[in-house]
């Protein structure tokens, strides 16, 4: 068994689409299962942020047409593609019924529930469509729904798995499909009374490593259109190069630093049951790519994640005592319960030091619940350069020379926070 996994920009156009299904369909793939977890087409989350946006604001109108906008890009593909499903289209009706409901009465309906109705859409669409386009070409596949393998909690936008639900749902309804290749939504959960949830922006990586490790699967494997990981973004710097091989412990390790490769949650599924993870380009497939898995001595080159839009909080006790553990509680719990992710943290006897990326909700949450305790700093617009195993021309090269507001330091990582200019 095979778990891939498609992005959005995979499949952003029909011939993209078309492009993804031949690989799907590949002789090399023949004697295996394939469970593809797909996202929504190109940018359609982010405009169904948009629709769901507008409707909060009661701008419906504006809401309707930016839907409508979208339901076209979608039935365009149905053109391209020389699709004519009586199911698909029946189910793309009821879709436009369904988003036209919500964005009419959206009357006390909780903001992130609204949100993860509407946007889960985009891989309800997505999935739909490829799954008929594939099976009009090539072979029979079947399409499930995400709800049904994929339980969650209701915390809605950021929704819990329920580990053991998912895997006896997972288990046993794999067993009742008889086609070999499967296509499902990444992404997307489900709370036990079948509302939708969603797993956080970027989530569908994340799906495919629930799933993976809820099956009997060798590997997981990434689709994108970069050939692997590297070891700096090769936008930005010119000694950038592939990495064939990778740990799950140090690709946990530039996740967590930011780098975007792999969704941060991705590995810890995938490690527990040892599945390896392969990222690989769609564009040219017969390229290896690179794979994480449970290798140790690896001779690692040195690794720089760089990322912008950071935001400094600095945290003092109003009445100037020392800071102590219940108060450092209080503030790494409030980071937690908004599920916002530290990339680094510095204590002293008086203040804490936070940098985190730039989010405006969730910088308003933290002033909200702490700014009765605590004076807090912000410094915004600041950089997070972070080398790991680092070597001499490395530091010779990055080394940053001023701006520098913090320089943290362990055996293996180098951190520098980084003032605009
Ligand atoms: N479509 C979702 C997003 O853009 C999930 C994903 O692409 O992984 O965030
Ligand atoms: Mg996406």
């Amino acid at each position: 068994m095979n778990v891939f996994k498609f992005g959005g920009a995979s499949i952003s156009s029909a011939d993209s689409m078309k492009n993804i299904a031949k690989l799907i369909a590949d002789q090399a793939y023949a004697q295996t299962r394939i469970v593809n977890v797909i996202s929504a087409i190109g940018k359609t989350t982010n405009a169904l942020e948009q629709v769901v946006r507008l409707t909060l604001s009661q701008q419906y109108e504006e809401a309707l047409s930016e839907w409508h906008a979208i339901l076209a890009y979608h039935l365009a593909f149905l053109d391209q593609l020389a699709i004519n499903d009586n199911d698909l289209n029946k189910s793309i009706e009821h879709i436009d019924q369904y988003i036209k409901s919500r964005i009419i009465e959206p009357i006390n309906t909780h903001g992130n529930f609204l949100y993860d109705q509407i946007v889960s859409q985009g891989e309800v669409l997505s999935t739909k469509i490829i799954a008929t386009y594939f099976h009009q070409n090539y072979e029979p596949s079947s399409w499930v729904d995400a709800r049904t393998w994929i339980k969650t909690d209701s915390n809605y936008t950021d929704a819990n798995i329920d580990w053991k639900s998912t895997q006896e749902a997972i288990q046993t309804n794999i067993n009742t499909i008889n086609t070999r290749i499967v296509f499902t939504q990444g992404f997307l959960g489900g709370t036990p009374e079948g509302f939708y949830t969603t797993l956080g922006r970027e989530g569908s990586d994340f799906s495919a490593a629930i799933i993976a490790s809820s099956l009997v699967c060798d590997r997981v494997t990434i689709w994108k259109d970069v050939l692997g990981v590297y070891n700096a973004d090769p936008k930005l710097f010119d000694f950038a190069r592939l990495m064939p091989k990778i740990s799950y412990q140090e690709a946990i390790e530039m996740t967590y630093y930011g780098a975007q490769v792999i969704h941060p949650k991705t590995i810890k599924p995938l490690k527990n049951k040892k599945i390896s993870l392969h990222v690989r380009s769609f564009l040219e497939p017969k390229s290896e790519g690179t794979i994480v898995a449970d290798f140790d001595q690896i001779d690692y080159p040195p690794i720089v994640v760089y990322r912008e839009n950071q935001v400094m909080y600095r945290f003092q006790v109003k009445d100037f005592s020392f800071l102590d553990e219940a108060n450092l509680g209080k503030i790494i719990a409030t980071f937690s319960d908004l599920s916002y992710r530290i990339k680094l943290i510095q204590a002293t006897a008086i203040d804490l030091v936070i940098v985190a990326d730039e989010k405006v909700n969730k910088t308003d949450s933290i002033l909200d619940k702490l700014q009765d305790i605590f004076t807090i700093t912000l410094t915004k617009n600041i950089k997070l350069l972070t080398i790991r195993h680092a070597n001499q021309e490395i530091l010779e090269r990055l080394y940053p020379k001023n701006n520098v507001l913090i320089t943290q330091k362990t055996s293996d990582t180098i951190q520098f926070v980084l003032t605009k200019a």
